[in-house]
């Protein structure tokens, strides 16, 4: 049968029924230019192709959106199936319609080919995300269902497909949208082509009980009329079948068989008010006997889409189970239109009303507080998607759909799909290319991640993954290398400090004198290990571990200072050894956020409070303090590197050097040394050369900051003759 080429008259009337003040000329001119971009194309039902669009146009229309919607339905496949771009919509009508052309394209460009259920929510999800403007669904939606209407000339496999994507994804979505009746059709039209079989057998079973159907329905339609009547109740009642897709999932999930004829029809009370609803529901339960559990009180309690109603089941008249939804005449609309019945329409624009936009706002903050409920198919999606805007969607190189905050990288994907693979994520190709880690994942991007077993986590990726799992995760394992360097670090000190005290400290491990000092000690955990964790940050010392493991020491050091106190001179190797490793680390400094480490600063470069620093794990000595670019520092082992901060609370002084380039002139040392004074420092050695006209004057001081070295060199720089000051580096 050969479809019908809706008019352009037809459908301007039709926009106008709703819109009175619709852009006629717009309308007309865009099914012109769509009709004759399609000339001469036609359909695999042989039909000329320009039908399709305008029933698409038209579908729009049913679903009562605005003008540019409805000229992008009429362009929809321009872009796609012509020889149109996007910007010649754009300049020929406007941005709006070329956008809204252009995200419907995009849309049927994401292939739906998994079949797993908890798949289907993040992919309709990711719809929603990238077409940032529920028009773009609502034309999508329009564009599926002219599809399936006429799926019939379509391949098999293309059937198939066609109609499982339907199934999936736009019956879902039409019903998070509030579109029962599209929803329904949608459902009944995929239920045809993916079970021809049960869809044909129930339809048979249902034309048999037909007329006893209609019969029931008028009985009881009936008696709710006189009761309501009696009850002096204005209403409207109905009854009616559910669809087939409906009634087939109810036997299936049941596990039932269509013996009942009762069970797929619902009848329906629609009243001027809500306390007629309420009343209405009294009068019901009077007459009919009420089946426990059975009654939800949507509209005390609406459904996040919108959806209001007081269903109830009721044991009815032929002793069967009898469903009633009362509802308000308004209630019953935003029912029926879903999200087209907060539309409203000013001089031709669509806007929502301001009540409505109240509702939405609160529909958001449901998805957000129930975005971990089990069933998410009660959703709402508000006119504006920025519901999902701080969501990404991806597909994994299998083509399942993954969620992650906006900003996620391949990382923080790597990490969610297990530990193992995050930990040794060392690159992704995001649809065939390489990108960086720190690349952000855009909808529908494809992600395969790289892993390397020499790569592991790095202390950078913390600046840019966005995941709490990735993060926690990178942290644990560099707490974990944190630990073993701190471990490495404390055997290094005790070996030292035992070797000094002409002890052997793996003697004391396989002793047990090591377990008894951690015990004495009084640290939890794995002991020994601990232990040296310990001493590696400081918490506790070298001496102290001496001390604890050879008591007879402890005894010599007090016998020391006894006899120090009385006067007695003794300096013999072990008071000696205590003084050096009792003696507090004065450095400033705090190693992972330890202070109290032994630490010292490398010659090289003597950093100071406020230099960028950066420290070592070095053999026998602790940590030695770089400044962060010091050259020698670069060529360090980076496994022996470790983090270190200054302590803000730190007042000693460091040394450092500058030179101060002068013009060989009489005086101008005196000038130097006099303004060294006035910024209190002390200089500690100085030397100068002279080159021709030139001087180069070195000097070695000490200070607590680069704040006061910066001053003093500024104060350097403004003596005369003084032509450049700079700080010496190694
Ligand atoms: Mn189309």
């Amino acid at each position: 049968m050969p479809a019908s080429l809706l008019q352009v008259s037809d459908l301007v009337a039709k926009v106008k029924r709703y819109n009175p003040g619709a852009n006629e000329d717009l309308l007309r001119r865009a099914y012109r230019y769509a009709a004759a971009a399609h000339d001469g194309q036609t359909r695999k039902s042989g039909d000329p192709y320009f039908v399709h669009p305008a029933s698409v146009a038209s579908l729009i229309a049913d679903l009562k959106l605005d003008v540019p919607s409805i000229c992008a339905g009429l362009l929809h496949d321009c872009v796609e199936d012509t020889e149109v771009t996007v910007g010649e919509v754009e300049k020929e009508f406007s941005k709006e319609i070329a956008f809204l052309v252009d995200g419907v394209t995009k849309l049927g460009k994401i292939p739906w080919n998994t079949r797993e259920e908890r798949q289907a929510e993040n992919f309709r999800k990711m719809l929603l995300a990238m077409a940032r403007d529920i028009r773009v669904i609502l034309i999508k939606l329009a564009d599926r269902t002219d599809n399936m209407r006429t799926l019939q000339y379509m391949s098999q496999d293309g059937q198939d497909r066609i109609a499982r994507e339907t199934m999936d994804i736009y019956a879902p979505l039409a019903n998070r949208l509030g579109i029962y009746w599209l929803r329904a059709e949608l459902e009944d039209l995929a239920f045809q082509y993916l079970y021809p079989n049960e869809q044909a057998q129930l339809k048979d079973a249902l034309a048999a009980s037909d007329r006893e159907r209609r019969r029931y329905i008028k009985s009881v339609e009936r008696i709710l009329r006189r009761v309501m009547d009696e009850n002096e109740i204005l209403c409207e009642v109905s009854g009616r079948s559910k669809n087939l897709w409906g009634i087939y999932n109810k036997m299936r999930k049941g596990n039932r068989t269509l013996d009942q004829i009762h069970d797929i029809v619902a009848f329906r009370v629609i009243t001027d008010n809500i306390r007629d609803c309420y009343a209405a529901l009294g009068v019901v339960h009077e007459r009919f006997t009420p089946v426990p559990g059975r009654f939800k009180d949507y509209v005390a309690m609406p459904k996040p889409n919108g959806y209001q109603s007081l269903h109830t089941s009721l044991i009815g008249p032929e002793g069967e189970r009898m469903e009633v939804q009362i509802r308000t005449h308004e209630m019953h609309r935003v029912a029926d239109e879903g999200i087209a019945a907060h539309w409203v329409y000013k001089e031709g624009q669509s806007v929502i009303a301001a009540a409505d936009q109240q509702k939405f706002h609160w529909l958001r903050q449901l998805v957000e507080f129930h975005r971990d409920l089990k069933d998410p198919a009660e959703f709402i999606d508000a006119v504006k998607i920025d519901l999902f805007a701080d969501e990404v969607y991806v597909f994994t190189p299998k083509g399942d759909v993954k969620a992650f905050p906006r900003g996620a990288t391949p990382v923080d994907m790597a990490f969610s799909i297990h530990t193992e693979v995050g930990s040794h994520c060392a690159g992704a190709k995001v649809n065939g290319l390489i990108v960086p880690l720190r690349y952000k994942l855009k909808n529908g991007d494809v992600v395969e991640i790289i892993t390397n077993p020499n790569q592991k986590p790095n202390k950078d990726w913390l600046k840019f993954v966005t995941t709490a799992r990735a993060r926690s995760k990178i942290r644990h394992h560099i707490r974990g290398e944190q630990r073993e360097k701190g471990r490495t670090l404390g055997r290094e000190l005790l070996e030292r400090e035992f070797k000094k005290a002409g002890k052997s400290l793996s003697k004391a491990q396989k002793s047990g004198g090591l377990a008894r000092a951690a015990s004495e000690l009084r640290l939890g955990g794995n002991k020994e290990e601990d232990l040296l964790m310990q001493v590696g940050f400081g918490k506790v010392t070298a001496a102290q571990v001496i001390r604890s493991v050879f008591p007879e020491i402890a005894e010599a050091e007090k016998q020391a200072e006894l006899e120090e106190q009385q006067g007695v001179k003794r300096p013999g190797r072990i008071s000696q050894l205590i003084q050096r490793v009792t003696r507090r680390n004065p450095s400033g400094i705090r190693v992972q956020g330890e202070g109290d480490v032994l630490v010292r600063f490398a010659h090289c470069c003597n950093p100071l409070p406020g230099d960028a620093i950066v420290g070592f794990i070095t053999r026998g000595r602790g940590v030695t303090v770089h400044k962060i670019d010091c050259s020698k520092a670069l060529d360090l082992d980076p496994e022996r590197r470790i983090d270190v901060a200054w302590d803000s609370g730190s007042k000693t002084d460091h040394p450092v050097a500058i030179n101060v380039h002068t013009t060989d002139q009489p005086g101008i040392l005196a000038e130097i040394s006099k303004t060294f004074a006035e910024q209190g420092v002390n200089i500690s050695q100085a030397e100068c050369r002279v080159s021709g006209e030139r001087a180069t004057n070195t000097f070695h001081f000490r200070v607590g900051h680069l704040n006061d070295l910066k001053q003093v060199m500024r104060a350097l720089q403004r003596v005369k003759g003084v032509y450049n000051v700079e700080r010496v580096m190694g």
